[in-house]
């Protein structure tokens, strides 16, 4: 799968995949970055694919429907213009013209009805998983966001994660604060650098690396347990507390 980030506004990325002549993009919160790449590599749409409702994720597709009326996948439980094709757990979504498909997840939490994409060995997941993080919790529970993020982590460890937001070098620094004696996070940090040095992406990356790294992943690591109950001065006893504890201190970091 041929899969390139179009970089939009502050630290979005829009995902766009290209086979042959064909492209499909993911989250495009702005039309102008996606249909200069078209133009420019001579690629017709085929398909749009939204994780959520949030602007940054959804701005541009009335822009792009304009110029060419393709299909829009989109969660099944939110209201966004422009999705004829609602989506939801067990659902596969299609694209005959690139040779994909993806199976949807229902990841609530950031929002009540984000949705995730996977096939091919990849994973689009909006503003549910990021690189060393996770999206805030604006309209969902941290119990569902800590089952979200769970049935992701459940994934095979070599899915290339495909999140929207590049706020991997902050979200390490949460990470390192959570898990000081953590060499993993360290070295992520020293990687990262580089590649954010070289102007380079610091997605997609592998989920198997989120495992030892993204603290809110690890929320049963004796290590974050302590530094959780330290944060709300009393005992934790669920990872779901220890979760919603290290989600509050990171939204005051
Ligand atoms: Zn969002
Ligand atoms: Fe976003």
């Amino acid at each position: 799968m041929n899969i390139i980030p179009l970089p939009a506004f502050n630290d979005n990325y829009i995902w766009l995949l290209r086979a042959g002549t064909r492209a499909a993009v993911v989250d495009p919160g702005d039309a102008t970055p996606v249909l200069d790449y078209l133009a420019a590599e001579g690629l017709s749409l085929d398909a749009i694919l939204i994780t959520h409702h949030h602007p940054d994720h959804t701005g541009g597709v009335s822009a792009l429907l304009a110029q060419a009326p393709v299909p829009v996948f989109g969660p099944a439980h939110e209201r966004i213009a422009g999705i004829d094709h609602p989506v939801g757990e067990g659902d596969v979504v299609s694209l005959p013209g690139l040779g994909l498909e993806f199976a949807v997840l229902d990841l609530p939490g950031h929002t009540a009805g984000h949705v995730g994409y996977v096939g091919g060995g990849a994973l689009f997941c909006g503003d549910t998983l990021f690189a060393a993080g996770c999206g805030r919790l604006f309209e969902g529970t941290p119990a569902q966001m800590y089952a979200s993020l769970a049935k992701l982590a459940a994934l095979p460890g070599d899915t290339q994660v495909y999140c929207t937001h590049e706020y991997t070098l902050s979200n390490l620094a949460f990470a390192a604060a959570v898990e000081p004696a953590n060499p993993a996070i360290a070295e992520r940090i020293e990687a990262c650098k580089a590649q954010r040095a070289a102007d380079r992406p610091t997605v997609p990356f592998p989920l198997a690396g989120e495992l030892l790294t993204n603290p809110f992943l690890r929320s049963h690591e004796a290590a974050v347990v302590r530094q959780a109950e330290a944060q709300v001065g009393r005992g934790l006893t669920t990872p779901v507390e220890v979760f919603a504890a290290i989600r509050e201190w990171k939204n005051r970091f």
